[in-house]
């Protein structure tokens, strides 16, 4: 254990250690330690008051264009160190370098997109919401509304499958906002987000008191949160519910934003012929978003539905793609998909993949062996290949529509086409981050999404005119709004100025035009 790396928190401005050994990060691949982290005996409290009173007056001095600037300091800080933070992400995460780059091209990205919108924003400190509202007769009385950042600290607590852009999105928004940010990545995975930490601390581009950042657990931090303090949590339903109903949190009124589990959909337009553009563009996607960073992903697919005339056609399709999945060690040549980050997600995914076997039955793969593609030893690591089930009557089949799955695995089911039918299987699911629909008919898309839209907070939709340069529905892009309704937990992140407004206060001014002129040039 000697040479373990040992990850810290960065707390009031200093770097400190747990007590005791505390948790143990593992390398997927071969079930080596990588790393401990202990945040026992850091106070919290002390924490977040230092972020308040320090960090916010400091951000708070600033412009969005000089907020904008640091952003783009730090997007550049991602960027020069990919490469070291790549193979953290190997290491620590089983990711693939397209699945590591995913991760941290995302969060330089964001960063760079932020800074953006912050150097847009200019010098003012105050943004307003819509135009002056006259309402006197005689004299220039008028109501305003504009949006002020919180006086609170942002809480940004992470799931392990993004270790970088996972707080880089929360970051950019609350940082532009003008709130000092604490940083809780996953323990599971968090050396690439405490290297990132040490990074941005050595950039000396934060001012005092803006940046926290906890290595380990969270211990009783949300026992100090405040009225003016923001919690932003991406994480299974389980914990959220955790977040959204704890006792501070309601006896404060704490604002609260929750990304959860989601079960997204695909729909496949009855339109589409075999071997087509559009047909292509779905097959190549969904096995995308199956395989990719092995299915750990909130965006991932999940629910694959087709006319029912062609799903034999789209299982012989998926299946023959999947069956291209190298799975291995992420840095051996010629592997396409990594191990599951820990062996307790291991375990869960055998155990989801048995739940939604008890609706249909394994059409591709198997939960029992992997056929590991770089000739490692089978029972070594949390390797599994894609699985494909298929579940021919969806209706009667809730847990295809509400076990999350997290890992590489679908569910193929048909519909009769109609866009009603598909429309009503999808918000089975309750809500989802996103869903996407495969058809060049334009009768059938516009009816399709009138259905939809309201259980997803993104449609995608793929078409052969755009296939060519087509992101996918995985890509979360900065400048549309991430988060969905219902079981997705109800948040909304992202979408450009959007997501900087839930770390500000918008509140209407009522008074004389001159005054809040003065106050809002
Ligand atoms: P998780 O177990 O819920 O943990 C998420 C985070 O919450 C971790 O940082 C964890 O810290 C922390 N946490 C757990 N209990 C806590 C408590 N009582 N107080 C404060 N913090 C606490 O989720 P996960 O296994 O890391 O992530 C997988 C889930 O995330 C999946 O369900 C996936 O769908 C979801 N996800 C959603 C999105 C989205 O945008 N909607 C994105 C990514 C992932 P420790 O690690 O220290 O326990």
């Amino acid at each position: 254990m000697t040479d373990t790396l040992r990850i810290r928190s960065y707390v009031q401005d200093q770097w400190v250690d747990g007590e005791g050994e505390g948790s143990r990060l593992y390398n997927p691949s071969t079930g080596e330690v990588v790393a401990t982290a202990s945040t026992t005996g850091v106070d919290m409290g002390a924490a977040l008051e230092h972020a308040r009173r320090v960090g916010g007056a400091s951000l708070r001095a600033l412009t969005f264009a000089e907020r904008g600037a640091i952003l783009k300091g730090l997007s550049k800080v991602v960027r020069e160190h990919r490469d070291e933070l790549l193979e953290l992400a190997r290491t620590n995460g089983g990711n693939t370098a397209g699945d590591g780059s995913f991760d941290i091209d995302g969060a330089s990205g964001t960063l760079f997109f932020y800074s953006n919108i912050g150097r847009g924003l200019g010098d003012a400190k105050i943004l307003a919401d819509g135009d002056a509202l006259p309402l006197g007769k005689e004299t220039s009385l008028c109501g305003r509304h504009v949006w002020v950042p919180r006086r609170g600290a942002a809480v940004l607590i992470n799931a392990f499958n993004f270790p970088a852009w996972g707080f880089a999105e929360k970051m950019a928004c609350a940082l532009m906002a003008g709130m000092p940010i604490v940083v809780k990545p996953a323990t599971l995975t968090a050396t690439v987000a405490h290297r990132l930490a040490e990074l941005f601390v050595d950039s000396g581009l934060l001012p005092a008191g803006s940046w926290t950042f906890l290595a380990g657990p969270a211990g009783d931090l949300l026992d100090h949160l405040e009225a003016q303090d923001v919690l932003a949590f991406t994480g299974s339903a389980a914990t959220g519910r955790k977040m959204r109903s704890h006792p501070r949190v309601l006896e404060k009124g704490v604002r609260v934003s929750v990304e959860a589990d989601s079960l997204n959909a695909a729909v496949l337009g009855p339109d589409v012929d075999v071997a087509s553009d559009t047909w292509n563009l779905f097959v190549k996607e969904v096995t995308r978003e199956m395989t990719q960073k092995a299915g750990q992903k909130c965006t991932a697919t999940r629910r694959i539905f087709v006319p029912a005339g062609q799903l034999a056609e789209a299982r012989d399709a998926l299946a023959q793609r999947l069956a291209k999945t190298t799975v291995g060690e992420p840095g051996a040549e010629g592997v396409r998909m990594g191990p599951l980050a820990s062996a307790a997600q291991l375990e869960d995914v055998r155990s989801g993949v048995g739940d939604l076997a008890t609706c249909g039955q394994i059409v591709f793969g198997a939960v029992e062996r992997v056929e590991r593609g770089d000739g490692g030893d089978a029972d070594a690591g949390c390797f599994l290949g894609p699985v494909l089930l298929q579940c021919d009557h969806p209706r009667e089949a809730p847990t295809v529509h509400n076990r999350e799955v997290f890992g590489p695995v679908a569910t193929l089911m048909p519909y009769d086409g109609t866009a009603d039918d598909a429309a009503e299987l999808v918000a089975l699911g309750e809500g989802s981050l996103v869903s996407s629909v495969y058809s060049d008919d334009k009768d059938f898309v516009r009816d399709l999404i009138l259905g939809i839209a309201p259980y997803n907070g993104r449609v995608y939709l793929g078409s052969a005119d755009i296939a060519s340069e087509a992101w996918g529905p995985g890509a979360v892009l900065p400048g549309l709004v991430h988060g969905g309704p219902g079981r997705a937990g109800g948040g909304e992140e992202l979408g450009g100025l959007r997501g900087v407004h839930h770390y500000m206060q918008r509140t209407a001014l009522e008074g004389s035009a001159e005054l809040i002129g003065a106050v809002l040039p």
